[in-house]
């Protein structure tokens, strides 16, 4: 069999992959009246006099809401919430076995931008966070602000920022290795959907200081870039270099950085060949990358990075969200910030840079140390930005993450 089959067969066994399981138990009368009627009308009555004890008595500190509209799934694309399921259960069980996170997939049969943050507003008097999950570009830019303008939420669009900070992580390791400086680089962004704008602005947030985004349509300028939503409008125009026009082989003309976070074999050897000295390939679309790998190591790639585990410098989301949320939850964040996740990257940088080579950049996805490590960096951020609803001491937060 292969492995689809084998994957088929492993959704079939036990009906999907997820199941909710109860804390205490309810065996006899008394222990049933501990935890429903009458005894649970103490907590309800404590939470009815100070909100903040919920935290204390209900299970919503842990809780996070996989929230997806199916519409970006994977590679599949736009297959429809009942076909996002198995995903985003798949999201699920990685949020609790990496980071004991429980998390609920909840797919919603709507595509309208204002039905969905409704109904994601809807949900904070019982989830902590929310994941929003596989939400196609550009609706996923409006929904993510207003959530986040207007709950108290640790929000999270997974496919942009936690691509976002597993990529600065690598950019930042792989740039020590080849002795550059992220503020003196060259950097090309392939692509400008819902990964390259989060990519290309936590880049800037970091201290990049010059990126050209190129995409379907060419290097986007002042010329081009009207066709875009206001948001990515932002930071296009940021990106906005009036002195270099045509498509991507004049973008990468010099580069030290190749981002690809669009389609299949659109770098070419001799692309690659026109880059600086020791370029650096980030070639993530999936699940075929814009350049094989074995091509740019001809080109002369000092550093290839992409999405696939057959590879060394796998680019996984995995190793960034468990530890966000994990963070974020144990401070009870109001927000995820810029700031918190540049530390999730840092984070996941520093504990790769002791071994650092061409063939490891960052941690492997099942590396105990990152999820431990990126919470903590995240939930020290989100106290020092006065964010958290907790403000545990450094010794309690260790305790904290640890406990978990
Ligand atoms: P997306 O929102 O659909 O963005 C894709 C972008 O690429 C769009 O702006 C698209 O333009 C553009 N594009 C299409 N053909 C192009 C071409 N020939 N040259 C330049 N740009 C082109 O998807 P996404 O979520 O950002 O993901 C993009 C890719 O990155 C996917 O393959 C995804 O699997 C991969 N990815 C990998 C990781 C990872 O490895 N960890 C994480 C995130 C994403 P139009 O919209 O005009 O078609
Ligand atoms: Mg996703």
């Amino acid at each position: 069999m292969n492995i689809y089959q084998r994957a088929l067969q492993l959704h079939q066994a036990k009906q999907g992959k997820l199941a909710v399981k109860s804390k205490v138990a309810v065996t006899n009368k008394e222990e049933l009246s501990l935890a429903y009627s009458p005894g649970v009308a103490e907590p309800c009555r404590a939470i009815q006099k100070n909100p903040e004890n919920i935290y204390l008595y209900t299970a919503k500190a842990n809780q996070v809401a996989v929230v997806s509209s199916g519409t970006a799934v994977l590679g599949l694309g736009d297959i429809g919430p009942e076909a996002a399921l198995p995903v985003m259960e798949g999201k699920a069980v990685l949020f609790k076995e990496f980071a004991n996170v429980d998390a609920f997939p909840l797919c919603v049969g709507s595509k309208n931008i204002e039905k969905i943050v409704e109904f994601v507003k809807l949900l904070e008097p019982t989830f902590a966070g929310v994941n929003l999950e596989d939400i196609s570009a550009p609706e996923c830019f409006a929904i993510e602000n207003r959530l986040k303008q207007e709950t108290n939420m640790a929000i999270f669009h997974d496919d942009q920022h936690g691509t976002a900070i597993v990529v600065l992580a690598a950019v930042l390791n792989a740039l020590e290795l080849v002795e550059k400086k992220l503020d003196q680089i060259k950097i090309v962004i392939n692509g400008a959907g819902a990964a390259a704008t989060a990519v290309t602005k936590l880049l800037f947030d970091a201290g990049a200081q010059n990126i050209i985004i190129n995409d379907k349509i060419g290097i986007l300028n002042s010329q081009n870039k009207v066709q875009f939503d206001s948001l990515r409008q932002q930071v296009i125009a940021q990106t906005n270099r009036q002195d270099i026009a045509g498509g991507l082989a004049e973008a990468v003309a010099g580069a030290d950085l190749f981002i690809g976070l669009s389609v299949a074999d659109v770098l070419t050897k001799k692309m690659v060949e026109t880059m600086a000295k020791q370029p650096l390939i980030f070639a993530m679309a999936n699940p075929e990358p814009e350049i094989k790998p074995e091509i740019a190591l001809q080109a002369g790639a000092e550093v290839i990075a992409t999405g696939r585990s057959d590879y060394p410098n796998q680019i996984n989301n995995v190793l960034a969200f468990p530890g966000v949320f994990r963070g974020a939850l144990d401070v009870r964040a109001r927000a995820i910030s810029e700031k918190m996740k540049i530390a999730a990257a840092r984070a996941i940088a520093e504990l790769a840079a002791s071994k650092l080579n061409s063939d490891y950049i960052i941690p492997d996805p099942f590396d105990q140390r990152v999820v431990p490590t990126v919470a903590l960096a995240v939930a020290r951020t989100a106290i020092k930005e006065g964010l958290a609803r907790l403000e545990l001491t450094d010794n309690e937060l260790k305790a904290k993450i640890k406990a978990n």
